[in-house]
């Protein structure tokens, strides 16, 4: 944990609703402690209806910056001062720095899962992508891996297509990119995996309790892929394990966890974070959290 609070501490802090299982706390004060910052990173329960004032007092406060959880991503727009291009383009925000008062919002959930892609040697420029799933952290990753050259397919199950189809009318309006739009069923995945060096897992499927579910079958991995499953409770999922059974190179939910962390401390603090140490404090939590 940090150490003694002073009273030069600088404060940063999670809103969310609910914000009893976070990892962040733990993360970003083993990391403050590690290089000797008087940073202390707290976790705020803001119900929907008060964020508005939440921010009013964050900022009243003179918090140094804090990070944005569900249900806050995108309602917690309109009472910033302004969006970093990205998390503009995206229309969420995961991170907000306070300089002398002005909140500027920023996206980490993207940065961090291109991060977090780059750490095992994957870069997307002109590979093709299958992206499983539409929801918010799909529309982040869809965002930089198209900024990043990839040519995207998105699977989804079709009660709500329309999702896909505006994450794709997004990435065309904002990158001037084609992306595929294709309904969850596996005729479609053996097409959007044909090829296909890099498979994302941005759905739920396959977190505890429903460990035992998967977005794709193992008979479509191979050793030629790259695959990245977001979900991060359990750390190595079903798809995660049978991709490594399969030879692929695989990148789990705590790796892009701890480098949104990694890239929204450096803002907040001006210094590189130590990321192992942060994906570490993660998995310790994770292991409590199973006993
Ligand atoms: P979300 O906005 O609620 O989106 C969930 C997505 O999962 C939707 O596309 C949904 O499809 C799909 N889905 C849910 N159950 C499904 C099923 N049985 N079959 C097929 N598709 C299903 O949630 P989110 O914020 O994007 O988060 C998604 C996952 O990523 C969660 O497990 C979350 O914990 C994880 N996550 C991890 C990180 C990280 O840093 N590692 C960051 C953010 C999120 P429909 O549109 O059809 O409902």
């Amino acid at each position: 944990m940090n150490k003694e609070i002073s009273g030069k501490t600088q404060v940063c802090a999670l809103i969310g609703d609910p914000v009893e299982h976070t990892m962040s706390p733990a993360m970003h004060n083993a990391a403050c402690a590690e290089l000797g910052l008087d940073y202390a990173y707290i976790p705020l329960l803001v119900r929907p209806e008060c964020l508005s004032d939440a921010v009013c007092g964050l900022r009243a406060l003179n918090v140094r910056g804090f990070n944005v959880t569900i249900p806050h991503k995108v309602k917690i727009v309109p009472h910033l001062d302004g969006l970093d291009p990205m998390a503009e383009r995206i229309g969420a925000v995961n991170t907000v720095v306070n300089n002398g008062g002005e909140l500027t919002g920023y996206n980490t959930d993207a940065a961090g899962f291109l991060a977090a892609l780059r750490e095992r040697g994957c870069v997307p420029r002109g590979q093709r992508v299958a992206l499983v799933g539409a929801g918010g952290a799909a529309r982040a990753i869809a965002h930089v891996l198209a900024e990043n050259g990839a040519e995207i397919t998105i699977l989804n199950r079709r009660k709500e297509m329309d999702w896909a189809h505006e994450i794709a009318g997004l990435v065309a309006d904002n990158f001037k990119k084609k992306v595929e739009v294709l309904e969850l069923n596996e005729t479609n995945l053996k097409k959007a995996l044909h090829g296909a060096a890099l498979v994302v897992n941005a759905t739920s499927l396959g977190m505890t309790p429903h460990a035992d579910a998967t977005p794709v079958p193992a008979a479509l991995l191979n050793a030629d892929q790259t695959v990245f499953d977001i979900v991060y409770n359990p750390v190595e999922t079903r798809l995660l394990r049978e991709a490594a059974a399969a030879g692929a190179v695989t990148v789990n939910g705590v790796d892009m966890l701890a480098w949104q962390g990694a890239l929204a401390f450096r803002m907040w603090t001006g210094r590189d974070a130590p990321v192992d140490l942060m994906r570490r404090e993660a998995m310790r939590m994770l292991k409590d959290n199973e006993e």
